[in-house]
C-alpha cells in the first residue's frame, strides 16, 4: 500500500484548499487552488477522483478513492469549487469533515457522458443532495433562453444549499429517501410544460436512476439520448465509480 501511495503521489498532482465552508447542516464546500487548473480544457459535468487516501492514513483499497464533481471553475486564479453532502458519514465524508485550509488535495480528472448537452429546448433536473453541484454547474452554463425545470430533494429541505453565486434555479422538495412515487407524480404534471426537445438529466441514488430511466424510456417512449443518468451511490455499495 505504501509503495503504491508513493506512486499516486508523484502521478497526481498535489492541490491546495485555499477556502472552506460548511454550506449546509450536512454540506461542506472547498475550494482548491493549483495553476494546472488553468490550463483544464473543462466541460461542465466534469468530476475528479479524489485520493482520499493518500490524506488519511489507514483506509482499506475500497475507501481509497471517491468521486466528487467540479461545482465551479476558475481557469483565470486556478481554482475549482467542490460541494461535499456528508449525511453517508463515510470515509469521503470524515475526510471532508477533516480537511483544513491550507492541505493537499490529490485527484485526477473524470470526464464521462453526465456533462452539458445544449441540443434540446428544454430540461428537466432530478437529484438529490449529492448530485445537486452537478446539476447546478450543468444548468448555469446552458444558454439562457432554455426551459429548465426540476424536482430537487431531501430529507430534510434545510440541507439543500444555493448554487455558487447565491442563486436558486432549482424547485427544492423534502422527500423521503428513495421517494420514487412522489418523483413520477411531479414528473406527470411537468412534462406536458416542457417545449421543443427535451432532455432530462437523473442524478444521485442509484435506485432513483434506474427507476426512471425505466419510467422515461417505456412509459414517456424518449429516446436514450434525451435521458441522461448518473448513479452517485446506492445503499449497498461504498463509494461509486
Ligand atoms: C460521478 C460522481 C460524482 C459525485 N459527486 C459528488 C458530489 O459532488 N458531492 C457529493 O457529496 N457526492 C458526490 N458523489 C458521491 C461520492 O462519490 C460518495 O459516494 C459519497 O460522498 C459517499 O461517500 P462516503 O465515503 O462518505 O460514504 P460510503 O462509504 O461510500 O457509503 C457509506 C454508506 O452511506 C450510503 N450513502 C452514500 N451516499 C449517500 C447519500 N448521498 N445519502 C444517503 N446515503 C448515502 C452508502 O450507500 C453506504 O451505505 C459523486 C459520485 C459520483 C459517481
Amino acid at each position: 500500500m505504501n509503495f503504491l501511495k508513493n506512486i499516486l503521489h508523484k502521478v497526481l498532482k498535489g492541490n491546495t484548499i485555499v477556502e472552506k465552508q460548511k454550506i449546509s447542516d450536512v454540506v461542506y464546500w472547498i475550494r482548491v487552488k493549483n495553476e494546472n487548473i488553468k490550463n483544464i480544457e473543462f466541460v461542465p459535468g466534469y468530476f475528479l477522483r479524489v485520493g482520499i487516501g493518500l490524506t488519511k492514513e489507514s483506509l482499506t483499497m475500497k475507501d481509497f478513492v471517491r468521486s466528487y464533481s467540479v461545482w465551479n471553475i476558475d481557469k483565470t486564479n486556478g481554482t475549482l469549487d467542490l460541494a461535499i453532502a456528508t449525511q453517508s458519514n463515510g470515509s469521503g465524508a470524515k475526510w471532508v469533515e477533516q480537511r483544513q485550509i491550507g492541505d493537499n488535495v490529490y485527484f485526477s480528472w473524470k470526464k464521462g457522458n453526465f456533462i452539458l448537452d445544449e441540443s434540446a429546448d428544454s430540461y428537466l433536473m432530478i437529484g438529490d443532495l449529492s448530485a445537486l453541484s452537478h446539476l447546478y454547474i450543468i444548468c448555469r452554463n446552458l444558454s439562457k433562453n432554455k426551459q429548465v425545470e426540476s424536482i430537487i430533494y431531501s430529507q430534510h429541505i434545510k440541507e439543500l444549499f444555493t448554487d455558487i453565486d447565491g442563486t436558486n434555479p432549482f424547485n427544492f422538495f423534502e422527500l423521503p429517501q428513495n421517494p420514487i412515487n412522489e418523483i413520477i407524480s411531479k414528473v406527470k404534471e411537468i412534462v406536458p410544460k416542457m417545449n421543443g426537445k427535451k432532455i432530462v438529466y437523473i442524478g444521485g441514488d442509484s435506485r432513483i436512476c434506474v427507476a426512471l430511466n425505466k419510467y422515461f424510456k417505456q412509459e414517456l417512449n424518449w429516446n436514450p439520448k434525451q435521458i441522461k443518468t448518473k448513479p452517485f451511490w446506492n445503499p449497498d455499495k461504498k463509494g461509486l465509480e
